[in-house]
């Protein structure tokens, strides 16, 4: 057993608190990973808050992690000592299942095991990356890059590939019209990275509050939604939207902004469900989608991806003192772009 330093919340609404967590000894094929840089998703915070369900609290979230290897199980042969080593949403998943046998092991038939929140394949609880190490299976552990540095490349873990994954699966490109709605964490790397992918990005922000960074990112254009004329003026123009937001929104409204056979694309997760007027659909044929982060080998792609562009999020780092203030300023659509706790204050 190996006891790590962490942040727990005992339920919703409750404060972090120092916390002292036991992480596995090391199988076989685990690898023992000393955490330096921690992303705080919005999804922690619907996890913390208990939005998604109930939670076995104490809860450690984080499962945006960038760390180096420090240990290796004895029959480890993707990483060796030293290694920069990244993990993102998930821990493990069946590996025998159809959709994990395609590397689409975040649709695992069986449930993969989460980073956090979820009970792992011994039957322990699982624990996030707001912590000083952890222990993972070496095939749930990517390798970062040396021109990425730690703290930024910590949120591609999750914020990276849950964008990366469905514009490259909806084929955001040259001569493609792609809108991102909402630019906290996922959207401003959705905006970044289908930018690089060619396609002409739109932003449809609450406000154009943003609008200099969105533009610096790589978008095209700028709308602010609160304004009811972008809505007039932007009818039937994207092939694809990439929907971030957090919280509940008029979906009939943004659909009507598809092209004939337009898709949009659910990666927000609220709480509550999201309702429609399916006549939204049939008008123009379009779809509505939902995409969940990407399997493994699709990060490690990603992260390549990453690299060869010059692609970092803008991050904000803070100290695990200041992890609360952090959740307040994300529920307030105040972060640019995402807070990364530097785990060595832990
Ligand atoms: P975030 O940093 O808080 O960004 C969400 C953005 O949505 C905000 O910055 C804001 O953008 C906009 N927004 C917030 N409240 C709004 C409202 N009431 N009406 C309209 N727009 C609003 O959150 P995130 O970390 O990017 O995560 C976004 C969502 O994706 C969360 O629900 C999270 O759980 C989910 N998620 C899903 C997956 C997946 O696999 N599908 C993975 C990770 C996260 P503007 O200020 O630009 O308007
Ligand atoms: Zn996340």
């Amino acid at each position: 057993m190996i006891t790590a330093k962490a942040r727990a919340v005992d339920g919703p609404g409750k404060s972090f608190r120092k916390a002292e967590i036991k992480r596995r000894s090391l199988d076989t094929h685990d690898v023992l990973i000393e955490i330096k840089y921690a992303g705080i998703c919005h999804s922690d915070i619907h996890t913390a808050h208990g939005e998604w369900g109930a939670v076995n609290y104490p809860l450690v979230p984080g499962h945006e992690i960038a760390g180096i290897v420090t240990e290796i199980g004895s029959e480890v042969t993707k990483f060796k000592v030293g290694d920069r080593a990244g993990v993102g949403c998930m821990v493990d998943s069946c590996g025998e299942c159809e959709n994990c046998r395609k590397g689409e092991e975040q649709y695992c038939l069986k449930g993969n095991v989460p980073t956090y929140a979820g009970v792992d394949k011994y039957g322990e609880p699982t624990q996030g990356g707001y912590s000083t190490h952890i222990v993972v299976t070496e095939n749930f552990v990517v390798g970062i890059p040396d021109s990425i540095e730690l703290d930024a490349a910590a949120p591609l873990l999750c914020a990276g590939i849950t964008t990366y994954s469905p514009l490259n699966h909806w084929e955001a490109g040259p001569g493609k019209k792609v809108a991102i709605i909402g630019m906290g964490g996922l959207g401003h790397m959705a905006v970044k990275i289908a930018h690089a992918m060619g396609a002409e990005v739109t932003v449809l922000s609450q406000s154009l509050k943003k609008k200099e960074d969105g533009l610096k990112f790589g978008a095209d254009h700028y709308y602010a939604t609160s304004d009811p004329k972008t809505f007039e003026t932007l009818a039937g123009t994207f092939d694809l939207i990439i929907n971030t937001v957090s919280a509940k929104i008029n979906l009939d409204a943004y659909f009507s902004l598809l092209t004939l056979d337009g898709t949009m694309v659910n990666v927000g997760a609220p709480g509550e469900p999201l309702s429609l007027n399916v006549m939204s659909l049939i008008g123009h044929r379009r779809s509505f989608a939902g995409s969940m982060i990407g399997g493994i080998r699709q990060t490690q792609e990603m992260l390549e991806f990453c690299a060869e562009h010059q692609i970092v999020p803008q991050i904000e780092v803070i100290s695990a003192d200041q992890i609360d203030e952090a959740y307040e300023r994300v529920l307030a659509s105040d972060v640019k772009y995402r807070f990364v706790i530097d785990i060595s204050t832990m």
